[in-house]
């Protein structure tokens, strides 16, 4: 038995998996949706929103 090592998490029926799944901003914890979940880094919009302005305030905090 030489090769049990598992280098993927086994895949569901994607579409199946998606009914049940829950995804939550990690900064404000309110639900959103699991495109929001991978587009904004698991933050919703408005949080992901927040702390871009943050970062380009650091970025470019020179220029003002
Ligand atoms: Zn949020």
């Amino acid at each position: 038995m030489g090769h049990l090592m598992r280098k993927h998490k086994k895949k569901e029926n994607t579409a199946q998996a998606k009914e049940d799944e829950k995804f939550y901003c990690s900064v404000c914890g309110r639900e959103i949706d699991e495109e929001e979940f991978e587009s904004y880094d698991g933050m919703c919009w408005e949080c992901w929103d927040d702390q871009l302005t943050e970062e380009s305030e650091d970025i470019f905090g020179d220029v003002m």
